[in-house]
């Protein structure tokens, strides 16, 4: 069996660090070459030099970043190899939002897979989870938590269909909000769908995509003041911070988190992450000799695999 290098991947300052290849994954600060997983702002920042990643992630970053996101884009469909200093490396579907990449690379025989965030909960707005085997598994464990599960998405989308009031829907800007306007569509289908202006950009990128099949109108303030209920109003987080007194609507976040939850007339828990019972499926399925662990707390995995794999976190 070939030999895993422990150092593969290391953590800096600036984010992962693989020196075999001389670049880094999802770099927080501005570095010469960055693969890319997906366009979420915590991922995905501008002001590298060289970004690879998917063609939506890149349209993406661009509608958040402006032309000038990085100095050179090199994009890559889902599983067409190409080679970084001296790894190959290709993307693979991680079902998080549309462009989402696990990011698999090889070097001298061993496979090392990054997850970036990825959930293996439907979602029609993007490509579904595509597993494979790999020597090493780095993944994400935001909600690597023996007591996290995330309900069935119908059953918490369904909790909109009578509310009997228009709705304040906060949401983060991408992925999600796109996700909520198929899933309102789909399973609520009375409600009418509106649209922050910062939100509406993106929606038009997935449009781009291929995904139409949906309905939903740019917000303005008529449309919903002559509305007294059937109407959900698609906001980012920060605004609908600033409406914490609006009146005439309920408030809803969705979100996995509880946290935000609370204050909310009703809980939402849509989350596109993986839960603990998807985290160990997918490390069943991707069947790595070694697990690295990546934000959050990697502890209850290592407890969970005890001596019978080795779980560090990176
Ligand atoms: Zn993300």
């Amino acid at each position: 069996m070939d030999h895993i290098l422990e150092d593969f991947l290391v953590m800096t300052e600036q984010g992962i660090y693989c020196s075999y290849g001389d670049f880094y994954i999802d770099a927080r600060h501005p570095v010469h070459t960055c693969l890319i997983s997906h366009a979420h702002g915590d991922h995905a920042i501008a002001g590298h030099g060289n970004v690879y990643c998917t063609p939506p992630t890149k349209d993406l970053m661009q509608v958040r970043y402006g032309k000038k996101t990085a100095g050179q884009f090199a994009c890559y469909e889902y599983g067409n190899v190409f080679t970084v200093g001296g790894v190959e490396v290709y993307f693979l579907s991680a079902g998080h939002m549309l462009g989402s990449s696990q990011i698999m690379m090889v070097y001298k025989g061993v496979k090392y897979l990054y997850t970036g965030d990825y959930k293996l909960q439907p979602d029609a707005t993007c490509m579904p989870i595509v597993l494979e085997k790999a020597d090493v598994l780095i993944t994400e464990s935001t909600f690597a938590h023996p007591d996290t599960t995330h309900p069935p998405v119908e059953a918490e989308i369904a909790k909109l269909r009578d509310v009997g009031f228009n709705i304040l829907l906060g949401t983060y800007a991408l992925g999600k909000a796109q996700r909520l306007t198929q899933l309102i569509n789909a399973h609520c289908p009375q409600l009418e769908v509106f649209v922050h202006h910062r939100i509406a950009p993106f929606h038009q990128v997935y449009e781009q995509y291929g995904v139409r099949d949906w309905q939903y109108k740019l917000y303005n303030r008529k449309a919903l003041k002559e509305k007294s209920a059937g109407a959900v109003y698609m906001v980012p987080p920060m605004t609908f911070n600033s409406y914490i007194r609006a009146k005439n609507v309920i408030r809803v976040f969705a979100s996995g988190w509880s946290h935000l939850q609370r204050g909310n007339a009703l809980s939402l828990y849509i989350s596109d992450h993986v839960d603990w019972h998807d985290i160990l499926y997918t490390i069943s399925q991707v069947a790595p000799r070694q697990l690295w662990t990546l934000h959050g707390n990697g502890n209850h995995l290592k407890k969970h695999f005890d001596e019978k794999m080795l779980v560090k976190a990176l």
